[in-house]
């Protein structure tokens, strides 16, 4: 079998741009499960179901066609790459996330993609559910200022820049604690995990620093 590294932390921890680099010098696959929650939480909000109806969504995720592509995700025929990139998204993934049939159903294709080993994923629960069996595992962390930060930059670039380090301070303390007190597969590091803190790193240090362990 390939190898799987499975790479979890919080938000904004530099976890996608890392991991996209390391699948790709080691040529293995890269796979986002954050961005299969976030399509799911997209269909919700562009759909005519409550937010709260679990029952809906379940039957919605039980007929949903995600598929991941080279360059970003689609959603029942539609690329949403950088739809599932806005700040309305991002403060309603952690309660869609949080049910456990949307859960069970992301699993399960997750874990699809990884039968054949050679793939990096990243997430919240790769290296305690989805690939408890990884060759490395990996916990990427920042201090809540430093992700704060980083997220501004990202949203600057995207044209969303409009709001306060506070404020985004704020959505991170607040998405970490429900990401972390939820009932099913909360954040957690893995007893097996190594723990990389990035502040003061850059996306090349903390790059290499996972080559290497995986090399070792
Ligand atoms: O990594 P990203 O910020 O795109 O993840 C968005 C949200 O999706 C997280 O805040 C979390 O609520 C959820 N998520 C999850 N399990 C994963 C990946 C993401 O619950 N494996």
């Amino acid at each position: 079998r390939k190898p799987i590294i499975a790479i979890d932390g919080p938000a904004g921890a530099g976890k996608s741009t890392v991991t996209r680099r390391v699948a790709q010098e080691l040529g293995l696959m890269y796979l986002d499960t954050g961005a299969m929650y976030r399509a799911i939480t997209w269909l919700v909000l562009n759909s005519n179901i409550n937010l709260e109806d679990e029952a809906a969504i379940a039957e919605l995720v039980s007929q949903v066609n995600l598929e991941l592509t080279p360059k970003g995700i689609k959603i029942n025929g539609e690329d949403v790459t950088e739809a599932i990139r806005t700040l309305q998204v991002t403060a309603h993934v952690s309660a869609i996330s949080a049910m456990e049939s949307v859960r069970q159903a992301l699993v399960k294709q997750q874990q699809s993609y990884g039968q054949k080993g050679g793939i990096v994923a990243e997430g919240r629960d790769i290296g305690t559910h989805v690939f408890p069996n990884a060759e490395l595992k990996i916990f990427l962390t920042a201090s809540v200022q430093e992700r704060a930060r980083r997220r501004l930059q990202d949203l600057i670039e995207s044209g969303q820049g409009d709001i306060t380090v506070n404020q985004l301070e704020q959505d991170i303390q607040l998405r970490d604690y429900r990401d972390s007190h939820r009932k099913f597969a909360p954040l957690q590091k893995a007893t097996d995990a190594i723990e990389i803190i990035t502040d003061g790193l850059t996306i090349e240090d903390v790059t290499a620093k996972i080559i290497t362990l995986y090399r070792e």
